[in-house]
């Protein structure tokens, strides 16, 4: 099937407040053509240079979501630009997302990475350090961020009731700590292998990379 099939298809599938970023990460840009042709305006990236690349050549009404790990270092060359970053997992990223938004006069929106899988490898917040960053005197001292909700991967498994209790976890979180919150209304989780369990346990947002483009493009 082509891009424009598969992307019909998925978006037929999920339900109407399940917003569908497009994971073009190592894809070239005639691939991201053809989703966008297709009416697709969000697109995900987890590498800034690919990021800030795809940014210069496109077109300027693509929305651009950061969905991988950011280094503090790289944070002042998509601040001027990004859509959503998701995968803030630290204070100091935070207060240097702010920092670099400010820079712009921007607000730029983020969620909180949560660490939900059993893999070490993969990064975010625990829920103490969680409920420390959301703490209103962490937040209000950074006016150009704003946290519009969490996001979490699930352990690569087979077994559809671990993957489904880790994003039931998450969204426990997300229900305690965003409640109330204005504009916290993103529960990112959810990819091309398990984003039917995410939406079923709550999921607002899924990135979806290889059931859309195929396998990725590894240099
Ligand atoms: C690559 C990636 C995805 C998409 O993965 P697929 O399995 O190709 O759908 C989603 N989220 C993050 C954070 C990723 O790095």
């Amino acid at each position: 099937m082509s891009i424009a099939e598969n992307l019909k298809k998925i978006e037929e599938s999920l339900p109407p407040q399940v917003t569908l970023v497009a994971v073009s990460k190592t894809h070239g840009e005639s691939e991201i053509m053809e989703a966008y042709h297709a009416g697709q305006r969000a697109f995900g990236e987890n590498k800034v240079q690919e990021l800030v690349g795809k940014w210069e050549a496109l077109p300027k009404d693509i929305e651009w979501h950061m969905i991988g790990h950011l280094q503090r270092n790289k944070v002042k060359y998509l601040a001027g630009f990004v859509s959503l970053i998701h995968g803030v997992d630290s204070q100091r990223l935070l207060e240097e997302i702010d920092k670099r938004a400010g820079a712009h006069n921007r607000v730029v929106d983020c969620l909180l990475q949560v660490h939900i899988a059993r893999e070490s490898s993969k990064f975010g917040f625990d829920e103490k350090e969680l409920e420390g960053v959301l703490q209103e005197g962490v937040l209000s001292s950074l006016p150009n961020v704003r946290i519009r909700g969490l996001m979490g991967m699930a352990t690569f498994s087979d077994d559809p009731e671990l993957v489904a209790s880790e994003f039931r976890y998450l969204k426990s979180l997300f229900d305690r700590l965003m409640a109330g919150r204005e504009h916290a209304d993103i529960l990112s989780m959810g990819m091309s292998g398990d984003y039917r369990i995410a939406i079923g346990e709550g999921s607002t947002m899924v990135r979806i990379g290889s059931s859309i483009f195929g396998e990725r493009n590894y240099p």
